[in-house]
């Protein structure tokens, strides 16, 4: 690898979504956002759900991370999330019937609503419609 670049690899229960090598990301940390250049010195942090924003050659591109953990050290970056998505693969209708969904429980005020619940499916829905459409 040169020394410009890091590898970065996201991995879910599911599958692996990336693995490559990078030279610059931007992560949805849980205290706010985190820009990564390679050697960057060591950290473990959890992740908001939110947009990773990757630069890789001359290309910009983004990965939904819905909350998880994050490892840099020794110009690794390893991604540990509940879910995450590349842009091309969000189906946008899914994620705008998720937003619906989540909305509707939250202004329904009934008792067993489990309103955190509902919030993060609400963000997951949001941070996906964004990245999909480039925002
Ligand atoms: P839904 O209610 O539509 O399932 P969700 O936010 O509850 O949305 P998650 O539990 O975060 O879904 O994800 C379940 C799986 O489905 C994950 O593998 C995730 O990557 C995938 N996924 C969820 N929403 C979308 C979407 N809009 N487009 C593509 N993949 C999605």
């Amino acid at each position: 690898m040169s020394e410009s670049k890091q590898r970065l690899e996201i991995v879910t229960p599911q599958r692996k979504v990336f693995s490559e090598d990078v030279d610059f990301l931007v992560a949805p940390g849980a205290d706010g956002e985190l820009g990564i250049l390679p050697s960057h010195t060591p950290l473990i942090t959890s992740l908001n759900v939110g947009i990773m924003r990757i630069e890789q050659d001359n290309k910009k591109f983004r990965i939904v991370v819905s909350g998880g953990f994050m490892e840099v050290r020794n110009s690794k970056v390893t991604v540990l999330a509940t879910a995450a998505e590349r842009t091309e693969e969000i189906d946008v209708a899914r994620a705008e019937a998720a937003k619906k969904r989540a909305e509707d429980r939250l202004v329904s005020k009934t008792p067993d609503i489990d309103t955190l619940r509902a919030e993060m499916a609400l963000r997951r829905a949001i941070m996906r419609i964004k990245a999909a459409s480039g925002k």
